[in-house]
């Protein structure tokens, strides 16, 4: 087997309850890499075009990258995959934590669900073994209890991803959760767990990732945890809370359901940002093997927002979504609710996203008391944050409505609520603005995750130097963006954290290095770059093949329509037909459709898929 890959696949049809194991092809291994490009390139060819997110048809998968669970810096990430209930096109959640590298050393680089169970179960994995358990004594437990119970009954060193009582009640908003503060949030994936009745993936192995050149791998990472830079530092001090100020200073954070500015809007936003989050952080903790150490456990409050011992600290995203964007600058309730997301397992971008439209609609008297279940939703209340949130979160009352995302919210909601719901493609924005965000704006509608941070694209160029161009305008940015964008691409898939490469550590020149020493492959940055952009065609591919148009459709306040009057991105105003034109004929996708064109997909070795699309 290709070294990086242990070179097996599990298959799971949890109609029948049957289990099978099957080779993972090498070829196949190296030209999509794991995670998010092995997951799109199995479910093209397995899956049918339109079938139900939600039904037994839809297949879903937890993916690992060939670097994932070894030397590589950051190697710790799985992929959750399938098609998504919020999009209705292709889905996918990037998590850290220990359960990737678990699947790996259990004997396996993937395993798919198809089909639906009639009672809820639990797929054990034990070192190259694999079974089906009843979880009727786990369903209605939250992430925590889940991990814990499943612990006492099969050992501390079992790994586990699992939904929270959201995603069994098919919150499409739901996330998959492990390590009780790392989640698979995005796309809706947890719901189409939890329409399988599928509560947890436990995993235990001590297998070895095999290795092209273990002395050169060990080496390698020396000298990679050596690479501390001041901005490493900060990462590892604060996790990414330290970016909120800067976010806030800039505009580039959101303010108001993203109708404000936050200097003059929420001029306390100081009270949520690096600084105190860390005073309120008891100790550190990281992803598997990770010197980074992002993560954080936060003192316990017995105050009025009571949580334990195992509150997790906020990220970036939950501070900006819950905080600023709801004009909330009671830390100690967004941690509380930051808590609630993580037991209940839900997306804390659109869980905050969620509220904040419920505000704005409250304030223009689009609902009333009599909607909210009595609770009076004001801007910057954190008491009634705190009450809705748990309303998603159990699928109670108002928070049924909410449940869904923004836009069947507002389908729900009427009264020209839309005008509130601010989302691309049925995915509520992550916290960075689009208005004066070009690189952002271009992805958020251009990619076939729509909205999306975590897929940013713009160089470096191979050299290593980043593109030229004026940042206020369009021009000469496609090329960068498909650069860019292919390198994230081909990392993300191979399951290395984006944090790492981006804010610590790791230069793009080691990350080539780390794919040659473990795969033993004459890899180079311009291999990767173009492997990326196969595996972004073919997520691309899996959209058009359900009959999606692309571009998105981004939502007029993201686009600056009116333009902000005030603040740092006063006046900007986003011309939508040009934003991702530059990026899709790079591509070669049709800027008015995103279809690839049959050359396109056939320089990438998708010939199956162009016979499909260009019958
Ligand atoms: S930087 Fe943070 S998220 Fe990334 S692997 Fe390390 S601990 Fe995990």
């Amino acid at each position: 087997m290709a070294n990086g890959f242990m070179g097996k696949i599990l298959w799971v049809d949890l109609s029948k309850k049957q289990i099978k194991e099957e080779a993972l092809d090498p070829k196949m291994g190296r030209d999509f890499l794991g995670g998010y490009g092995l997951g799109a390139r199995i479910l093209f060819s397995r899956q049918k075009a339109g079938v139900d997110p939600l039904g037994p048809d839809n297949i879903l998968g937890l993916v690992t990258g060939v670097l994932t669970g070894t030397d590589a810096m950051g190697g710790s990430r799985y992929v959750m995959v399938g098609k998504s209930p919020l999009t209705g096109g292709w889905g996918d959640a990037n998590s850290g934590g220990n359960v990737g590298p678990y699947l790996k050393f259990a004997g396996y680089d993937a395993v798919f669900f198809t089909g639906q169970s009639d009672k809820p179960v639990y797929l054990l994995i034990d070192n190259g073994k694999a079974e089906l358990k009843d979880a009727a004594n786990l369903w209605g437990k939250d992430t925590f209890d889940v991990q814990d119970i499943l612990r006492a009954e099969h050992g501390n060193e079992l790994e586990v991803a699992c939904i929270g009582p959201s995603g069994e009640k098919l919150c499409l908003i739901a996330a998959v959760m492990n390590n009780k503060g790392r989640a698979a949030a995005r796309s809706g994936l947890a719901s189409v767990m939890g329409s399988k009745k599928l509560k947890a993936i436990a995993i235990k192995g001590n297998m070895k990732v095999p290795i092209a050149d273990e002395a050169a791998s060990k080496e390698m990472r020396k000298r990679h945890v050596q690479n501390k830079n001041p901005r490493s530092e900060m990462v590892g001090a604060y996790g990414t809370s330290f970016l909120f100020n800067m976010s806030i200073e800039s505009d580039d954070a959101p303010c108001k359901n993203w109708d404000g500015v936050g200097v003059i809007d929420f001029p306390q936003y100081k009270d949520i940002s690096g600084d105190p989050v860390k005073a309120e952080q008891a100790k550190k903790y990281g992803c598997w093997h990770c010197p980074v150490g992002c993560g954080g456990i936060m003192k316990p409050s017995t105050g009025e927002y009571e949580y334990g011992d195992h509150a997790h600290k906020p990220e970036y995203e939950t501070l900006a979504m819950f905080g600023s964007n709801c004009l909330n600058n009671d830390l100690k309730s967004i941690i509380k609710i930051n808590d609630i997301c993580n037991r209940y397992g839900l997306d804390t971008i659109s869980a905050g996203a969620a509220i904040a439209f419920a505000l704005e609609c409250y304030e223009k008297g689009i609902i009333t008391k009599k909607d909210t279940d009595g609770i009076e939703m004001k801007w910057g209340d954190p008491k009634a944050i705190i009450a809705m949130t748990e309303k998603i979160a159990k699928r109670e009352g108002f928070g049924d409505i909410l449940a869904d995302g923004v836009k069947k919210a507002a389908e729900r909601v009427g009264k020209g609520s839309e005008k509130y719901a601010i989302h691309v493609g049925g995915q509520e924005y992550p916290a960075h603005d689009s208005r004066g965000g070009l690189n952002f704006a271009i992805g958020y509608g251009g990619n076939p995750t729509p909205g999306r941070h975590t897929q940013g694209g713009e160089g470096p160029l191979p050299e290593g130097s980043m593109p030229q161009f004026d940042f206020g305008s369009l021009k000469g940015r496609g090329e960068p963006h498909k650069q860019g964008m292919g390198i994230t691409a081909a990392y993300n898939a191979a399951g290395i954290c984006m944090i790492v490469i981006g804010d610590a550590y790791v230069h793009i020149k080691d990350l080539v290095e780390a794919f040659r020493v473990i795969t033993g492959w004459d890899i180079t940055l311009e291999e990767l770059a173009k492997t990326g952009a196969r595996i972004e065609t073919m997520k691309q591919a899996f959209n058009i093949r359900e009959g999606i148009k692309m571009p998105w459709k981004h939502h007029d306040r993201m686009l600056g329509i009116p333009p902000k009057e005030k603040g740092p991105r006063a006046g900007a105003t986003l011309d939508e037909p040009e934003l991702a034109k530059g990026y899709y004929e790079a591509m070669g996708w049709d800027p008015e459709t995103g279809k690839p064109s049959k050359q396109a997909l056939l320089d990438l070795g998708l010939d199956d898929v162009a016979k499909s699309l260009w019958p």
